[in-house]
């Protein structure tokens, strides 16, 4: 579901109306006749493996401060993924990668601002000196059989395929 709170038309200012629409009752302009259509969020995460263990970053900040996940992060609007998912690795990590593959596609939220659709490629390092940064507060290299704490379902599924 994406269920958001939108009262104001952002064209015109005007309370929006309740209004069967393509399909589906959506908030609607009654002055200009804009259509609210939620779109989806899209982030990417990718897999970086070294010496057999996974890279992943410790949240700094809410939901699950602490918890740890791939790097990864939300799309840009007009942001190719790709280069979502190498600026999200330098920024987390301070590591340059290069994309190897387009591992998988989840979808379903799971959390209130979180995204809709996730994109998870597989990476490999083409240089930097790992250090945390951003929304991460420590970065490291685990092996799969000794992971921390993870912050997403989503990530324990997608380390479950490797
Ligand atoms: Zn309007």
């Amino acid at each position: 579901m994406l269920v958001e709170d939108v009262n104001y038309c952002p064209r015109c200012g005007t309370r929006l109306e309740e209004k069967e629409r393509a399909g589906k009752v959506r908030p609607v302009c009654p002055d200009c006749d804009w259509i609210f259509f939620p779109d989806p969020k899209v982030a990417v995460a990718s897999i970086v493996i070294q010496a057999g263990k996974v890279l992943l970053v410790q949240r700094a900040h809410q939901p699950f401060r602490g918890k740890w996940m791939l790097p990864a992060g939300f799309v840009d609007a007009g942001e190719d993924p790709e280069d979502a998912a190498l600026r999200e690795v330098f920024e987390e990590t301070n590591l340059n990668v290069r994309l190897q593959e387009l591992w998988m596609v989840l979808s379903g939220q799971e959390y209130d601002k979180g995204a809709h659709i996730l994109i998870v490629y597989k990476a490999a390092i083409l240089g930097g000196e790992l250090s945390a940064g951003d929304d991460a507060v420590q970065a490291g290299f685990f092996n799969l059989d000794a992971l921390p704490p993870l912050a997403f379902s989503s990530t324990k599924e997608i380390l479950s395929t490797l």
